[in-house]
């Protein structure tokens, strides 16, 4: 693996990005789950509908169904006088002859008759006993759901790979599907390095601080739907550090440690790692970010993020969700992106892609703008809190003045 820590060469994100997608093998194991715990699980195999939905030709109204077609429509225009001559409910269907001059009196989702082909609806209908008149002009077809109009029989519903989201799964109840065979869940060990970080029930002594990094990894994994094994905080201790990697790599699909990874004096997370594994440390040309490390131990895959929580944060959402959703087998959807003006000034140098957090909004004339969230700083968690998005800017990008456009990443749900 190359060492791009050891020259003084970033290497471009995209190409960390590609890189890294390459050479990850997705696991191919995966089991049967209900449809109560597919949420966000990935399917291991195309979906393909056994059955037509709707079902059967029916209702999209309360109202009365004919046959237009057996009318004279061009004069009539489905309008006129017709004969109730029984009804249709949902679950229980009109089951005799509906002849010419005739109609059914039918509810929202109740089964049309064969020879009906039109609905019209209550409220354009004048009704004198048995008499039904329709008072509008009706087009044919009108109000009608037709057999197989939502999914055909045979169609492909969903390619695997697809994470279910909870209208995929109302899909998947609507065509029968009780269970579904999903790629088994990761298991990922998390741990932070640092003698100076502290639990948050714990006192802080001077040159403390409280560690934070291992909680939103932890919940970003949750939103990912994988096991997090979670290894705790370990000292700045070369030993310690060994013990954990070799701990978690026997437990985990992949590990992610987060501190360590830059050339101080307590940094180890190198050293240990050049003698387990096969391990990239890499200089990204990204702000927050530049040390990252990648690469794979005996059974799992490594990520060492950065310290600083907004490095580790950025990285963790930019380079490890596509990472892991990889190794899970899951699609990598394109982030959303959009082109605005920024209603400030940005400060950049050029060199590194910058992903700084902004705020996208509506300004007076109804135009969507973003703006900074103030102090960019990899130590300011804030920066993350009260933003809706990156502002993200090319490695080769100088200052950008107000009124420019930018491009903007919208967050999705695991910064959410
Ligand atoms: P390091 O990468 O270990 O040199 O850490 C860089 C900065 O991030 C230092 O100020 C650390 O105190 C801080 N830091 C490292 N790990 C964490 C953590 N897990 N939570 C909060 N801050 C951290
Ligand atoms: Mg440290």
């Amino acid at each position: 693996m190359i060492d791009h820590c050891a020259t003084s060469e970033l290497m471009p994100f995209e190409q960390a990005l590609s890189t890294m997608l390459l050479s990850i093998t997705p696991i191919a194991e995966y089991e049967k789950v209900t449809l109560a715990a597919a949420l966000d699980r990935v399917l291991a195999f195309d979906i393909i509908s056994p059955v037509n939905v709707p079902p059967y030709n029916n209702s999209a109204m309360d109202g009365y169904a004919f046959s237009h077609s057996e009318r004279e429509s061009a004069d009539t225009g489905g309008s006129g006088t017709f004969k109730l001559a029984g009804r249709s409910m949902a679950g229980s269907p009109f089951s005799g002859k509906c002849a010419v001059g005739e109609c059914i009196r039918i509810m929202t989702g109740a089964r049309l008759p064969d020879d009906c082909d039109t609905v019209v609806m209550q409220e354009n209908c004048l009704i004198e006993g048995d008499d039904i008149q329709i008072e509008q002009v009706v087009v044919k077809g009108n109000n009608v759901r037709v057999l197989g109009e939502d999914i055909r029989i045979n169609q492909d519903v969903f390619k695997h790979g697809r994470q279910l989201s909870s209208a995929d799964i109302g899909i998947l109840a609507s065509l029968g599907i009780a269970q579904v065979k999903v790629y088994r869940r990761l298991n990922v060990a998390i741990f932070s390095t640092g003698d100076e970080l502290k639990l948050p029930s714990e006192s802080l002594a001077s040159g403390d601080i409280y560690e934070s990094n291992s909680h939103f990894i932890a919940n970003i994994l949750q939103r990912l739907n994988i096991n997090v094994i979670n290894l705790g905080i370990i000292a700045d201790d070369k030993e310690a550090i060994e013990q954990a990697f070799i701990k978690a790599d026997e437990m985990a699909d992949a590990v992610i440690s987060s501190g360590g990874v830059s050339v101080g004096d307590a940094d180890f997370t190198k050293e240990v790692l050049a003698q387990l594994g096969d391990i990239g440390f890499w200089k990204i040309a990204m702000k927050p970010g530049k040390p990252f490390a990648f690469g794979k131990l005996k059974n799992s895959l490594f990520f060492g993020l950065p310290g600083n929580p907004v490095s580790a944060l950025v990285t963790a959402h930019q380079l490890v969700i596509p990472a892991l959703l990889k190794l899970q087998s899951a699609e990598i959807k394109q982030a959303v992106m959009l082109k605005v003006k920024t209603s400030v000034d940005l400060r950049k140098s050029k060199g590194r892609m910058d992903f700084q957090r902004g705020i996208l909004d509506r300004n007076q004339s109804g135009e969507l703008e973003v703006c900074s969230t103030g102090s960019q700083g990899s130590g300011v968690l804030t920066s993350i809190v009260t933003a809706n998005c990156y502002i993200v800017l090319p490695a080769e990008q100088g200052h950008v003045s107000i009124g420019e456009y930018v491009n903007v990443q919208l967050f999705d749900k695991y910064l959410q």
